[in-house]
């Protein structure tokens, strides 16, 4: 590590000494962004990234709700309002009870590097709270969504902040939250995205995510001229990310091996197809249950419950070519990236967020492997809300062909950006390197222009 590196991160660490995942996300942009700042020192004596890693604003706040018992519960909110330099915050809602402000201080770190590659003008932000969505009734996940708006409200807005959906925040949640903004602003805008058809939403924004991962990984095969068709692929996770991961692995000729939830995974060894992929649609959107029943209703399938005792994750032992990582953050560690290259995994393309840990990099990027990392990958649901925003202003609504369309076009561009800033700053064939610097690079430059504020 450089020199710089150390410096920045030792004053990153001491302001902030219990945010683990944000040093983590800072310190992998640090290491590219100072290939960067060796080549044009303007950029440092400007302390460019040093004013990115500062959230422009942190909002905290109460949110107090009742329960279906009649008792009071109180959680956390969040909105790290994390960089505007390119348009307004933009990233989703995490309700998981994991969260807090260093996760979400990661999340929107990520998320102004990620909006920078999709070619939209979206900043970076991040929100959320530690509400555990899961077990709770449908009117208390209302009522929890309406309290915590009933806060937010007054720091949103189309032009100021556009929030979505993340881990625990789907279609039902984005419902309860929009119409609690609509009721106490008194207008209806697109101040969030992931909106119901009916109401503002997108086509293809709930498969947005999962798809542009497939699509990345299937840019990334095309470099070796080799597509998509016929690979084995593991994928974790069985929520919005991963459903859509596996439907689009489908469309493209693809095997889906497993899929997982907090609690275990399945390994199907004949594959997921369409109507057990309808299942655990059904199982996790509506009954909302867990994957182990998966094993249940197809006999041929192998259900793993989750064994804390182990130093790795069985799901990534499996003899596979591809990995599309779609659960949460440092689900990959450094056991399981050396699995999955020794059973053949060339191909690693990240729904989650920074579901690898560094030493996990390390290890595809010594083995040839090619890694495309979450802020590249799953760009694609940011997009597609992009695109939302754009239809939204526009009071008109795209086909679904118009919106893959885009979507396919504007992963395709993530690629190249990554690909043209890796080779441009000597690291060809560097995903990591290409998507921090290119990422940065638009913000920085914007940030320039717009002087020390
Ligand atoms: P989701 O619908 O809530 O699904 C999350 C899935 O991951 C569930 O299967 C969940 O299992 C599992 N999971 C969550 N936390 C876990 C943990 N600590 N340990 C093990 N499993 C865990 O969320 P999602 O929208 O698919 O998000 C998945 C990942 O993609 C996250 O990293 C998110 O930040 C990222 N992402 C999402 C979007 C988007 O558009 N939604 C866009 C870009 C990136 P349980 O049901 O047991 O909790």
């Amino acid at each position: 590590m450089s020199g710089y590196v150390d410096r920045l991160m030792e004053s990153v660490r001491a302001k902030d000494p219990a945010q683990p995942e944000f040093h983590q996300a800072v310190e992998e942009v640090a290491e590219s962004v100072q290939i960067v700042y060796d080549k044009h020192p303007i950029y440092k004596k400007s302390a460019v990234l040093e004013r990115i890693i500062e959230p422009e604003r942190v909002i905290l706040f109460r949110v107090p709700w009742v329960n279906d018992q009649g008792d009071v519960q109180v959680n956390r909110g969040f909105r790290i309002e994390m960089n505007s330099a390119i348009g307004p915050y933009k990233g989703g809602l995490r309700f998981h009870p994991s969260v807090n402000l260093g996760i979400l201080k990661f999340l929107a770190f990520e998320q102004v590097f990620k909006n920078a590659l999709t070619t939209l003008p979206m900043g970076g932000g991040k929100g959320g709270s530690d509400f555990d969505p899961k077990g709770k009734s449908d009117a208390e996940v209302m009522r929890f969504c309406q309290a915590f708006m009933a806060e937010l409200f007054r720091h949103i807005g189309q032009f100021r902040d556009v929030p979505a959906g993340d881990i625990g925040v789907g279609g039902r949640e984005i419902g309860f939250l929009f119409g609690m903004y609509k009721k106490l602003q008194n207008e209806f805008t697109g101040v969030l995205t992931g909106k119901g058809l009916n109401w503002g939403g997108s086509l293809i924004r709930p498969e947005a995510t999962g798809y542009g991962a497939v699509y990345f990984a299937a840019e990334m095969l095309g470099t070796r001229g080799e597509m998509l068709e016929g690979k084995n692929c593991l994928v974790s996770g069985s929520g919005n990310v991963a459903q859509y991961t596996v439907e689009k692995i489908l469309d493209m000729g693809g095997k889906v091996l497993t899929c997982s939830d907090s609690n275990g995974y399945i390994y199907d060894e004949e594959g997921i197809d369409r109507e057990k992929l309808a299942f655990i649609m059904d199982l996790k959107n509506n009954r909302r249950g867990r994957v182990s029943e998966y094993a249940e209703k197809y006999p041929g399938a192998v259900y793993t419950p989750v064994d804390a005792s182990l130093d790795h994750n069985p799901l990534w032992n499996h003899s596979a070519d591809c990995a599309f990582p779609s659960a949460t953050q440092n689900e990959v560690n450094a056991v399981d990236a050396q699995n999955l290259v020794n059973n053949g995994v060339y191909v690693i393309s990240e729904g989650a967020n920074m579901p690898t840990v560094p030493e996990g990099v390390e290890i595809f990027l010594d083995n040839d492997v090619l890694y495309g990392l979450g802020k590249a990958a799953n760009a694609g649901g940011v997009a597609v809300s992009g695109l939302e925003m754009s239809q939204n202003s526009l009071r008109l609504s795209w086909s679904r062909e118009e919106v893959d369309k885009r979507l396919q076009n504007i992963m395709k561009s993530i690629h190249s950006q990554c690909l043209d800033a890796a080779e441009a700053y000597g690291k060809p064939g560097n995903y990591v390197h290409g998507a921090n610097i290119a990422g940065f690079l638009k913000v920085a430059d914007s940030m320039l222009d717009q002087g020390v504020v």
